[in-house]
């Protein structure tokens, strides 16, 4: 067996999975788990599906592809906007997905009639974290504009219909969930129903930063599903960034081996120009100090980090394959072979399970 390796333990991943769907449930929110950091991995779904959520989600095609090929059969949401070349594959293989543009969700329909399926749309609407979805004030003009498409696929179960209104919160903008926000998503549904006549059966009220508020008993009525990945996957709050009570946040642990030890001093000799990555480094003198390299760098890890399991033990920075360590006060020595591990924060989970230098052990 190869190193780095990524190790997933299935049986925490479901119990994590059932923490977020039961706390869901009490509020009459429904679930969709979300497998992207995990480049759609089947078992990981599969673990999720067995925790209690109604479907599985992702931003890209080629991950629902893998999900559906290997024998999934729970409802499929594609959460990015479709790319306007895949909507043909995206009806074949999603039933649901998240739209913000009225061309898309038209060629959607166009596909799924051809096709002769139904594909369910979710209007993403932005309140305020400026990523993707319609401005709130445009809402009522797209629903007007898309829903003649509406009647033929209520008669006909071809072509698409509006499934709901959704929304996202701190992706690019950092907004925090709030209630007055959520408000404002199912004021927009009612409006959709009295003023277009047009039914907004599924809201989405955003991704796993919206538990926050599910966890302090608070909760917008009519604001029915949520999409939830990164709590699901390593038992965060992640407005708080504190664990979730009940919840484990070590399903995943990376393995690497260590291939250099020594004593270092902790500032370069000479002069500081930049690092392989373009930056200019900065270094506290703590003097001479014990160091371990691993075999792990940023082509395993991408954007990602990871913390040390072992006491004592100190990440001090990583190039594309050296993982350097503050080895100074951990409880043993550290020798060449041995093999530490780490929890990597979503980012590493992103970047070990898209590395095809990572091995992926699921158990
Ligand atoms: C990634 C994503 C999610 C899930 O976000 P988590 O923070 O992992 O829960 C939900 N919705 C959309 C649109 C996403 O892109």
């Amino acid at each position: 067996m190869g190193f780095p390796r990524l190790l997933i333990d299935l049986a925490k991943l479901e119990t994590n999975a059932r923490w977020v769907t039961d706390l869901c449930r009490r509020h009459g929110v429904s679930v969709f788990g979300v497998t992207k950091a995990c480049c759609g991995d089947p078992e990981v779904g599969g673990a999720m599906l067995r925790g209690g959520v109604e479907g599985l989600a992702d931003s890209r095609l080629i991950n629902l592809r893998r999900l559906k090929e290997a024998g999934i059969k729970a409802p499929l949401l594609l959460l990015r906007s479709p790319m306007p070349s895949e909507i043909p594959a995206v009806v074949q293989l999603a039933g649901m997905s998240l739209n913000s543009d009225p061309g898309v969700i038209r060629e959607l329909d166009r596909q799924a009639r051809q096709q002769g399926v139904l594909h369910r749309a979710i209007l993403m609407v932005d309140l305020g974290d400026l990523r993707e979805g319609v401005w709130p004030d445009r809402v009522l003009e797209l629903v007007r504009e898309v829903h003649s498409l509406e009647e033929h696929a209520r008669d006909y179960a071809t072509g698409v219909r509006l499934a709901g209104l959704g929304t996202n919160f701190a992706c690019f903008g950092g907004v925090v969930p709030s209630l007055p926000a959520l408000g404002g998503l199912a004021e927009l549904a009612g409006r959709c129903r009295r003023e277009v006549g047009v039914d907004m059966p599924v809201l989405s009220g955003g991704n796993s930063t919206s538990l926050h508020l599910l966890a302090e008993g608070a909760w917008q009525p009519g604001i029915n599903h949520l999409r939830v990945g990164e709590s699901i996957l390593l038992g965060y709050d992640l407005v708080s960034r504190r664990p979730f009570a009940g919840m484990h946040q070590d399903a995943f642990l990376l393995e690497a081996e260590v291939i250099e030890t020594g004593r270092k001093p902790s500032v370069p000799t000479g002069e500081i120009g930049f690092d392989a990555f373009g930056n200019r480094p900065h270094f506290e003198d703590r003097g001479l100090r014990q160091r371990a390299i691993v075999a792990l760098g940023k082509q395993d890890l991408g954007a990602g980090h990871v913390m040390p399991e072992e006491a004592g033990v100190e990440v001090v920075g990583a190039s594309s394959d050296h993982l350097i360590l503050d080895v100074t006060a951990a409880a043993g020595p550290v020798r060449v072979g041995d093999r530490l591990r780490f929890r990597p924060d979503y980012g590493a989970i992103l970047g070990a399970c898209t590395s095809p230098y990572v091995e992926k052990i699921t158990f």
